[in-house]
């Protein structure tokens, strides 16, 4: 199903570290679509969690307190934002604290039902987007007109992904990425799964640009 206001949903998940990012974002431009990054909402939360000293790893505390932060998603491809009680968070949000806690945080349901309201307010509104996540074509918004499941093998996403951190430890970044996924895949609400309907891209062997024409021909062909 469309967005209320016409333009199509395209929900793109898998596996952290397969090209997600990027792509969604080329393809949005390219189709003039609106672009929604659902893993920086989770790891604004996850920032002001720290901030506030809450014990992450204690699911009841994360619960009570996730009903308080104010977070704001910007939805353009080319310059996307994201502030919390109108702090922009767009740099701290990538710290490796925050990579290391938004996996126990993110399974907490409280703090999925939080999101899960604003992702779906954002995406009913103005027009077509491009949502990447990990539960998008599952659970955020399962009638989107194309479904994509993006992954790469796990030595191609830790040299992709050490690259852009410049150079950091390719084995450190492979285990990061793996212990994320194996909490990801395995939560109780909503894991990162394969939706029905989804095409799946291997993106392993492909040029990022490669990948945006593919998907950019998927979703003409979705849309006519
Ligand atoms: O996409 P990104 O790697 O920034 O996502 C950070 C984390 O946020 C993921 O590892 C996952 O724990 C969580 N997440 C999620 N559901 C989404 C998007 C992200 O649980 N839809």
């Amino acid at each position: 199903m469309e967005s209320s206001t016409g333009g199509p949903v395209v929900a793109v998940d898998g596996t952290s570290g397969s090209g997600k990012s990027s792509t969604c974002r080329g393809v949005a431009d390219r189709l003039g679509l609106r672009y929604l990054d659902t893993g920086a909402q989770f790891r604004a939360m996850t920032w002001w969690m720290l901030r506030e000293g809450v014990d992450i790893h204690d699911a009841d505390a994360v619960a009570a307190r996730a009903g308080e932060p104010t977070i704001v998603s910007g939805t353009d491809p080319l310059a996307p934002t994201i502030e919390v009680d109108g702090v922009d968070v767009a740099v701290e949000i990538r710290s490796d604290r925050v990579t290391g806690a938004v996996s126990p945080v993110s399974t907490v349901p409280e703090v999925r039902a939080r999101l899960l309201e604003l992702q779906r307010e954002i995406i009913d509104a103005d027009g077509g987007i491009v949502v990447e996540g990990r539960d998008i074509g599952s659970v955020v918004w399962p009638q989107a007109e194309v479904k994509l499941y993006l992954t790469a093998d796990a030595n191609a996403r830790a040299l992709r992904r050490a690259a852009e951190e410049g150079g950091s430890d390719v084995a450190a970044t492979e285990r990061v990425l793996a212990e994320r996924d194996r909490i990801d895949s395995g939560r109780a609400t909503a894991p990162l799964v394969m939706a029905d309907g989804a095409v799946h891209v291997d993106t392993t062997y492909h040029s990022l640009d490669e990948v945006i024409d593919q998907v950019v021909q998927l979703v003409q062909q979705a849309v006519g």
